[in-house]
């Protein structure tokens, strides 16, 4: 039987880069916040048993939100750190009476609403079998120049073998908690990071580039357009993924006729 599999979501961060008053994992697109995709895509996974959401301590945003068609799926904790690493370091802690030493966690940024099926199906596929775990990643397609004070090239970087790294990032749970308490966590801004100060090399998996961090303003449209286009595939093809069509939040009217999972 294969190890059991949990997804860990840190949602502790501001994200000022967005530019916005609101933490950038509750800025909305369709009357959902961001982080309602995020988690939709790994609750709606068959292989994951439960969704941890690390919030900041403080956070009263979450309890507002309507998160009733992931029931039991979803657990919120109140944990969040001063860093990434940390708040997934305090999640994991937070964790550890339901998730086993050998279960895979997958983590994943709240602010990458527009993860596949097909993405995460293939993670599970390459890293089941793996010693060590792995990430989503895409190869480096535009040519990469460093930048002088002046904001000129100092040097053109070959990009051969340059992949930008992605989430979620897939380890077991044992290993995941040695790295992150072993790591520097202004280094490891990513768990991968973590796993490689450990001495091992974490498989890459071929990511989707449609898998964008939310990270400026402009980035909201682009994932707005994504998220139909994904939905828009999906209704042509007569499958259900797993993402639903944009919409508003549901009336108390629209849940008694209409039946969500
Ligand atoms: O800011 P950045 O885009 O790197 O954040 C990536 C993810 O890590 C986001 O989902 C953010 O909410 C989360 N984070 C966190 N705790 C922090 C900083 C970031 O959970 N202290």
């Amino acid at each position: 039987m294969p190890a059991k599999a949990y997804a860990l979501i840190p949602a502790a961060g501001f994200g000022s880069r967005v530019g916005a008053a609101v933490p950038k994992q509750y800025l909305e697109i369709a009357g959902r916040p961001l982080l309602y995709y995020s988690l939709a895509a790994l609750a709606r996974h068959p292989r994951i048993e439960q969704v941890f959401v690390v919030l900041a301590q403080r956070d009263d945003r979450f309890k507002r939100g309507d998160w009733r068609e992931f029931g039991a799926r979803i657990e919120p904790l109140y944990c969040g750190g001063e860093t990434r690493a940390a708040s997934v370091f305090n999640g994991l802690l937070a964790a550890r009476d339901t998730v086993g030493g050998s279960d895979w966690v997958l983590v994943h940024d709240a602010a990458r609403p527009c993860l596949g099926r097909d993405e995460l199906d293939r993670l599970f596929g390459e890293l089941e079998g793996d010693e060590t775990g792995g990430l989503l990643a895409v190869p480096v397609a535009d040519t990469l120049k460093r930048v002088n004070r002046e904001a000129r090239v100092a040097a053109t970087e070959p990009r051969d073998g340059l992949w930008l790294a992605q989430t979620p990032q897939m380890f077991r749970y044992r290993l995941l908690i040695e790295a992150l308490r072993a790591a520097d966590p202004a280094v490891a801004t990513d768990e991968a990071r973590a796993v490689e100060g450990l001495g091992l090399k974490p498989k890459l998996v071929m990511g989707d580039a449609r898998n964008i961090k939310v990270t400026f303003p402009e980035d909201l449209a682009l994932a707005e357009l994504i998220l139909a286009s994904r939905n828009a595939g999906t209704a042509k093809k007569g499958k259900k993924n797993n993402t639903e069509p944009p919409r508003a939040p549901s009336t108390p009217r629209e849940k008694s006729t209409k039946s969500k999972r």
